[in-house]
């Protein structure tokens, strides 16, 4: 289990759209480990693959209020959204930022555990929304792009100020 280092905007590693994961072997379970080390230290409630420069369709979370109830999900995707919801959200990968972000209510999610057998998870509230983060992320996609162009120039002057 080792902690590795959060790839922050602007890398351009963040826009990449990740791999399918094919072979459900050692070196997997082992990045998962890192993933949730990674995740548990930042902290965070939850940590794409290519957050830890690794561009493969890797997810993990953990929105138990004890904090204590990691999970994974390998090549996960949102078959089934209902509904709209307004909600304060930040990204490991952009520390300091918080904006609100429009996003699906419920969600269906299908994917594979660790020994590629599929899963489903049926969610809404805060795991609803780590979810459609994550997945975000494996696509490539940041919270900023979902913004209007207003909202993204205003973010962009954060950054600047920030980094001065
Ligand atoms: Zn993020």
């Amino acid at each position: 289990m080792t902690i590795r280092e959060i790839v922050e905007y602007p890398s351009p590693i963040l826009a990449q759209v990740s791999a399918t994961v094919e072979n459900f072997d050692k070196e997997l379970k082992e990045l998962v480990s890192d993933m949730i080390a990674t995740m548990y230290a930042a902290p965070g409630i939850g940590l794409a693959a290519i957050q830890i420069g690794i561009p493969k369709s890797v997810i993990v979370f953990d929105c138990s209020e004890e904090g204590n109830s990691p999970q994974s999900l390998i090549n996960p995707k949102i078959i089934k959204a209902e509904g709209e919801v307004n909600s304060e959200e930040g990204c490991l990968s952009i520390p300091g930022y918080r904006e609100t972000i429009k996003r699906s209510e419920r969600v269906l999610v299908s994917g594979f555990d660790l020994e590629g057998k599929p899963v489903e998870i049926s969610a809404d509230g805060l795991l609803s929304r780590c979810l459609q983060h994550e997945i975000d992320h494996t696509k490539g996609k940041l919270i900023i792009d979902r913004f209007s162009r207003i909202k993204k120039d205003m973010f962009i002057k954060w950054f600047q100020k920030k980094n001065t």
